[in-house]
C-alpha cells in the first residue's frame, strides 16, 4: 500500500486548481466563497465549462465524454472544487444516471441520454425512497403495469431532491408483484417529468429552502423502451448505483473548505476582549477536528490505493468513507455556524436590521453557515442512513 502521491498526480492537482481559479465565472466565485449553496443557474453554468474541458462527466470512460480518470485523479478533482469552493456537478446526472447507462443501457439509450446527462441539457432526479421505503428500499409499492410497448405507474416516490427542477426521472417500480423475494419483482424506468399524470410537491427543510419534493404518478404512461436493463432485474441496476453514489459522499474537501473559513473569519470575530482565533478551547476544537479529517484522508487513501490494486470496487470500507465523512461534515459546518455567534442566526439578523439604519448588519457568511449546518443535518441521512452503514461495517468490515 502506497499512501504517497505521485509527482504526475501533485501536477495534475496543480493543473485542476489553476483551472478553476482561471475559468469560474466571478459572480459564482463570489457566492461560493460566503457559502451560499450553488443555484440552478450556476450548476448550469459551471458544469458546461467543464464539459468543454471533458472533465464534467469525471467518473466516466473517454469512449462516453469523460476524462477517463483513475480513482486517485477523481478523488483529487473532486476535492478541489470542494475546496475551492466551486459548484459541484449534478450528482445524479453524472455519478448516479451515467455509470448505470453505460453499465446496463443500450446502444441507443447510451447515444441519447450520456451526451445531454454530461452537457445538463436534462437535469435527472432519483425516485428510489417511498414513504414505506427508505432503508428497507426493496419494500416499494410505486408500480408499473405493462400494456403492450408502456407501462402504466401509479405510486408515490419522496424526498426526490430537484425534482422541481428535474426534466428527468430514474425511478424503481414494482413490476412484478408476485416475486418470490421483493428485490426480485422491481424494474429500473427513465420518466419524462413532462409526461401527464405527474404531480411534484414541495417539501420545505429545516433551513428553508426548497431541495426536496414529493412526487405523485397517477397513471403515467412510461415507453418500454425507456427500460434500463432487463424487466424484473432493476434490483441489480439500483445496487450497482447505491454503491457509486455513497463512495463519493465523504465530501472531505467541503469539510476542509469549511475549517479553513472557520479558521479566517476567526480572526475577525472576538471573545473574552481578544480574538476568537486565538481562544484556546477553539485552538484544541481546530486541532481535533484537523486530526479526525486527516485520518479520514487516510482510510479515503486505503480504500483507492485498494482499488488501484484491483481489490473491486465495492469496498466495504466505503461505508466508513461515508459515516465518517458525514460525520465531520456535521462537526465542520457547526464550527462554521459557532464562529458566527448570534449573527449566525437568521432570524435574529432580520430584526436588527429592520431596527438598525446600517443598509447591512451581520455578515452574510454566518447566516449561510448556519442554513448550511441545519440542511446538512440530513447527510446523515441521505444516501443510507449512517446506523445503515454501521450495519455495515459491524458485518463486512469487522465480521461481527
Ligand atoms: C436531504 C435528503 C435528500 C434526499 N434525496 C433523495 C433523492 O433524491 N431520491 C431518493 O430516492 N431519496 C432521497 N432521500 C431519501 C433517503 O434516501 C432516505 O431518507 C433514507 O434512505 C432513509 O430512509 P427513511 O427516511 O425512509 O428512514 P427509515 O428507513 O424509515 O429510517 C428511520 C430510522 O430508523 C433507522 N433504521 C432503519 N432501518 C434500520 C436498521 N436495519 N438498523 C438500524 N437502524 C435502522 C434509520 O437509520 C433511521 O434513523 C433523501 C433524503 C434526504 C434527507
Amino acid at each position: 500500500m502506497d499512501l504517497r502521491f505521485t509527482p504526475e498526480e501533485l501536477a495534475f492537482r496543480a493543473e485542476v486548481r489553476a483551472f478553476i481559479g482561471d475559468n469560474l465565472p466571478d459572480d459564482i466565485a463570489q457566492r461560493m466563497r460566503q457559502g451560499h449553496s450553488a443555484r440552478k443557474q450556476d450548476i448550469l453554468a459551471w458544469q458546461r465549462i467543464l464539459n468543454k474541458r471533458g472533465w464534467a462527466a469525471y467518473t466516466w470512460p473517454k469512449e462516453w465524454g469523460g476524462p477517463g480518470w483513475s480513482a486517485v485523479q477523481r478523488m483529487i478533482f473532486l476535492e478541489e472544487i470542494q475546496a475551492y469552493p466551486a459548484p459541484e456537478v449534478n450528482p445524479f446526472n453524472v455519478t448516479m444516471l451515467g455509470p448505470v447507462l453505460i453499465q446496463f443501457g443500450t446502444q441507443e439509450q447510451k447515444q441519447r441520454f450520456l451526451p445531454r446527462a454530461a452537457n445538463l441539457d436534462d437535469w435527472w432526479c432519483q425516485g428510489f425512497s417511498e414513504p414505506g421505503a427508505g432503508s428497507d428500499l426493496a419494500a416499494l409499492k410505486t408500480a408499473a403495469r405493462r400494456e403492450g410497448d408502456e407501462y402504466i405507474v401509479n405510486g408515490q416516490k419522496i424526498w426526490t431532491s430537484t425534482a422541481h427542477q428535474a426534466d428527468w426521472c430514474f425511478v424503481l417500480v414494482r413490476t412484478n408483484p408476485q416475486a418470490a423475494k421483493k428485490q426480485e419483482g422491481i424494474s429500473f424506468l427513465l420518466v419524462d417529468m413532462k409526461t401527464p399524470g405527474i404531480t411534484v410537491r414541495p417539501i420545505v427543510s429545516i433551513d428553508g429552502s426548497h431541495h426536496l419534493n414529493e412526487v405523485f404518478f397517477d397513471d403515467v404512461h412510461v415507453p418500454v423502451s425507456m427500460r434500463i436493463f432487463e424487466e424484473n432485474k432493476g434490483w441489480d441496476v439500483a445496487k450497482f448505483l447505491l454503491g457509486n453514489e455513497r463512495t463519493g459522499i465523504a465530501r472531505l474537501g467541503k469539510s476542509k473548505e469549511r475549517v479553513k473559513f472557520a479558521k479566517t473569519q476567526a480572526k475577525e470575530m472576538r471573545a473574552g476582549g481578544r480574538p476568537l482565533s486565538e481562544d484556546p478551547e477553539f485552538r484544541r476544537r481546530i486541532a481535533q477536528l484537523e486530526t479526525e479529517l486527516k485520518s479520514l484522508e487516510i482510510t479515503q487513501l486505503r480504500v483507492l490505493s485498494a482499488e488501484k490494486a484491483g481489490e473491486g470496487r465495492q469496498n466495504p470500507l466505503s461505508a466508513v468513507l461515508k459515516l465518517k465523512g458525514t460525520e465531520l461534515l456535521q462537526a465542520t459546518t457547526e464550527l462554521a455556524m459557532d464562529v458566527g455567534g448570534p449573527l449566525a442566526m437568521p432570524d435574529w439578523a432580520d430584526e436588527l436590521e429592520a431596527l438598525s439604519n446600517e443598509p447591512e448588519l451581520g455578515p452574510v457568511w454566518a447566516t449561510e453557515a448556519t442554513r448550511s449546518y441545519l440542511f446538512l443535518r440530513a447527510a446523515s441521512i441521505y444516501g443510507g442512513t449512517n446506523e445503515i452503514m454501521k450495519n455495515i461495517v459491524s458485518k463486512a468490515v469487522l465480521g461481527l
